[in-house]
């Protein structure tokens, strides 16, 4: 993982195919999306994503895979925003939407529901009515990277749809949870390069971490938290438990303004 904290310019900023030319001509969350899913920028990413919606795995081979980039889901009113990795292979690039249908996505949408922000604790494919309250899901990356490892170019290619998402959510923006270390030092360039004014030294990733961002000029003050990533590995080796994730997302909804529900949300 690159630690470095400013950002080079992302590639492609004159050049129609890439996010650092579309992204920012995207009025809106719905323009976003659809930009973001017609993505083919990493070549490498773009072989991989269709390949694996070719082949399938073999408890899929049913599905129609989306086998695209995957863009992020929730309301454009979120007060809180989750950043993760990128879309799993027979994830959310099988269902098409983030963290939906494997088990990392298994265990945050539980979560999610335990403390009032999602409508069900399950999320089986993007027809299954499961909506969000006041929260966006999305990665620093779109496309799923073989061996969940994309590359540097990869991440700075992406970077921009992450940078647009949240300048378009950032009136109302008041916390990012980051799950992981990947997402916590692809997401503070962002931050800085959108103007947010970071410590020095820069925050250093960790569960529970929780740094406060001032407010400046152009941006609202933001909490910035840190989370262990929810995948298989650390969920089943107990590193990340459900009340250490529960809790995160509590504290981050208390700071979004979004209280505590019985469980049962609603689309605002
Ligand atoms: S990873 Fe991002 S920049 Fe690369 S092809 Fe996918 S959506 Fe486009």
């Amino acid at each position: 993982m690159d630690e470095t904290e400013a950002a080079d310019p992302a590639p492609g900023a004159e050049d129609p195919g890439f996010p650092a030319y579309q992204a920012s001509r995207s009025t809106g969350l719905a323009e976003l999306d659809r930009r973001v899913a017609g993505c083919r920028a990493c070549p490498r990413l773009v072989a991989w994503r269709e390949e694996v919606a070719e082949v399938k795995r073999a408890a899929f081979q049913e599905w129609d895979y989306w086998g695209r980039p995957v863009p992020g889901f929730g309301p454009p009113d979120a007060t809180v925003a989750v950043v993760g990795l990128a879309p799993a292979a027979h994830g959310g690039n099988r269902t098409g939407r983030m963290f939906t249908g494997d088990a990392t996505g298994d265990f945050l949408f539980a979560a999610l529901h335990a403390v009032g922000l999602a409508s069900q604790p399950t999320s089986v494919d993007a027809g299954d009515g499961l909506t969000l309250r006041g929260v966006r899901l999305t990665s620093p990356v779109h496309c799923a990277p073989p061996a969940n490892r994309p590359t540097p170019l990869e991440r700075d290619n992406c970077r921009p749809w992450l940078a647009a998402e949240l300048d378009l959510l950032s009136p109302g923006l008041r916390a990012v949870v980051v799950l992981g270390g990947f997402g916590w030092q692809a997401l503070l360039p962002v931050l800085a390069e959108a103007g947010w004014r970071l410590p020095r030294p820069r925050p250093a990733f960790g569960h529970g971490a929780h740094v406060v961002l001032p407010a400046t000029e152009h941006r609202q003050e933001l909490h910035l938290l840190g989370s262990y990533h929810p995948s298989q590995r650390n969920t089943f080796t107990g590193r990340l438990t459900m009340p250490m994730l529960t809790e995160v997302l509590r504290e981050a909804a208390g700071v979004g303004g979004l209280g505590q529900s019985s469980g049962e949300s609603r689309q605002p």
